[in-house]
């Protein structure tokens, strides 16, 4: 049991939950890695939304708001971690919401929906066919779906997936705590943020953005610049922590 006032509270409930979901086989074992180095990376930015990662998140409602066809690319980790946060998500933007794993296995996909489905959220489900250019998994897509996006949203994502979906001409939006990246290289719009906080914080722009607001943010759309102030902010608080420990 964690207590409430433990200092770092939401992020021993986030490792709990991912841990939960490992035992329940809807988060790969590889995915418990993946959310060790976030946490690592959340670290290092002060475990916080910084400025630049809230332009990111109002740019990422905006051009959902405005896309023919969104959709949100769920894997099991954001399944884990943000389930309902999904849902609200949906009902905000209109975006289809796609189940696409990398170590996907039909056990996890039906659990994942499940899990989805038991937060309010409304699963694609149609044929799933090898449509993307890819040698793994992560190539198995519904036509309706991810296929004919033009703007995705994909949290957590690998950087093989992120780079053909670019190259299929889609608007690419991640969620990524690592600047570094392959991922948030070559995205169109990284989000630098934790996935839960990014979530919400996208949520609820997407409800109060006016349509003058939203079109500045999409042409103002600078992912080089978002990402350059992500690895300064890094460089900051790493600062900050050496100057803390030399007065100490
Ligand atoms: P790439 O191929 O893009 O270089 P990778 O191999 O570094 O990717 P993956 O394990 O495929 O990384 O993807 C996980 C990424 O998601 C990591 O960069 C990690 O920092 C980030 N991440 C993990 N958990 C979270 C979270 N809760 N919020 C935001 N980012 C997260």
């Amino acid at each position: 049991m964690i207590p409430k006032d433990h200092p770092r509270y939401e992020s021993l409930i986030r490792r709990e939950k991912i841990a939960e979901a490992a035992w329940d086989k809807i988060v790969a074992m590889e995915g418990v890695g993946s959310h060790g180095r976030g946490e690592a990376f959340d670290y290092l930015i002060g475990e916080k939304t910084t400025p630049s990662a809230l332009i990111a998140e109002k740019t990422a409602a905006a051009l959902l708001l405005n896309a023919k066809k969104p959709v949100i690319s769920v894997n099991g980790n954001t399944a884990a971690l943000a389930a309902d946060q999904i849902s609200d998500l949906q009902k905000k933007t209109g975006a289809l919401v796609e189940v696409n794993l990398f170590h996907r296995t039909e056990e996890r996909i039906q659990k994942i929906t499940k899990l989805l489905e038991e937060n309010g959220v409304i699963v694609l489900k149609g044929k799933t066919e090898r449509l993307l250019p890819l040698s793994h998994d992560r190539a198995l897509c519904i036509q309706e779906g991810i296929y004919s996006a033009d703007v995705i949203l994909v949290p957590l994502e690998d950087g093989d997936r992120c780079e053909k979906l670019v190259e299929m001409g889609k608007t690419v939006i991640t969620i990524d705590l690592n600047p570094l990246s392959r991922t948030a290289r070559t995205a169109d719009l990284t989000i630098v943020d934790e996935l839960t906080r990014a979530i919400a914080n996208i949520t609820e722009a997407a409800e109060n953005m006016t349509q003058e607001q939203q079109k500045k943010l999409i042409e103002n759309l600078d992912n080089k610049k978002l990402l350059k102030s992500a690895i300064k902010s890094i460089m900051e608080n790493l600062s900050d922590a050496m100057d803390r420990k030399a007065q100490a």
